[in-house]
């Protein structure tokens, strides 16, 4: 293959996650983009990785297939055990609810509800019960006990932020994707937002992914995978944000994305 594939098993590791030969393309003919190009990837429980490569290298694609929001034209993805290509449309759902948390860059609140209502609104729809107990535990871990009433106009960007963060875990899923969690914030705010992603994972033994262009972002990370051209090129454990970048500068070089 000449490429990298991060499959490798490592001892002790569950994996919560995995793509093999993942094929994204989109529209037909000579208009036809491969957004991913054969990504075969295992992300492990109770760690955090993050996404990152040049604009257009497939990081949002790779997300939305992995998060069963988008179907790959072919390979394959599990999450938390299940096939998600063989998945109908009700049992996608299904999977996407209760087993997967999501954090996006504009937090995706709703704004008639209070804070507390946002947390726990994917658990009310879902019919299922809140454990009080690991709200409050979410909720005290998070910073939010003394913003719980009020209403996401009420907050500024990194608190909606974190009400998005403790939405995602409340429901316990199997796996957090944060897409760009940091991108509408300050260098403040996104360490706070940050700062919980990581005590999610060193703590409660979270699963979370997250998607940044940011090198102090990734650098919270236990692993950065990169990508470039719809593959996976590379990938970096116990990031430093200077590593990062200087990674990410080698795969934006014009000579940079082949194979060698
Ligand atoms: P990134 O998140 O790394 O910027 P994307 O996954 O958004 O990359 O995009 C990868 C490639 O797929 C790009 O060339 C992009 O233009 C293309 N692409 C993404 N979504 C669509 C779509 N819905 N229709 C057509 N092309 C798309």
């Amino acid at each position: 293959m000449g490429r990298h594939a991060a499959t490798a098993e490592r001892p002790g590791t569950t994996v919560v996650a995995a793509t093999r030969d993942l094929v994204k393309v989109y529209g037909q003919g000579p208009a036809q983009v491969r957004a991913l190009d054969g990504v075969s990837l295992d992300l492990h429980r109770g760690e955090l990785t993050a996404v990152m490569g040049p604009s257009g290298s497939g990081k949002s694609t790779l997300m939305h297939c992995l998060a069963a929001l988008d179907r790959p034209t072919s390979g394959s993805v599990v999450v938390d055990g299940v096939e998600v290509a063989r998945l109908r449309d009700a049992a996608l759902t299904r999977l996407r609810r209760d087993r997967i948390g999501f954090v996006f860059q504009s937090y995706n609140l709703v704004p008639t509800l209070t804070a507390a209502e946002n947390i726990t609104l994917p658990l009310d729809i879902a019919g299922r019960a809140v454990d009080r107990a690991w709200f409050d535990t979410v909720v005290d871990t998070i910073g939010l006990r003394d913003r719980l009433t009020h209403r996401p106009t009420e907050l500024s960007g990194g608190q909606q932020q974190r009400v998005a963060c403790a939405r995602a875990l409340v429901s316990r899923p199997a796996i957090v994707f944060a897409d760009e969690p940091t991108g509408n914030l300050d260098s403040r705010a996104s360490a706070d937002v940050l700062g919980f992603l990581r005590r999610s994972v060193d703590d409660f033994g979270q699963t979370v992914v997250m998607v940044t262009h940011e090198p102090t972002a990734a650098a919270y990370a236990d692993r950065v995978v990169f990508l470039a051209d719809g593959r996976v090129v590379g990938e970096l454990r116990r990031p430093t944000a200077e590593a990062v970048l200087e990674r990410l500068l080698g795969l934006t070089e014009p000579d940079a994305g082949g194979d060698g």
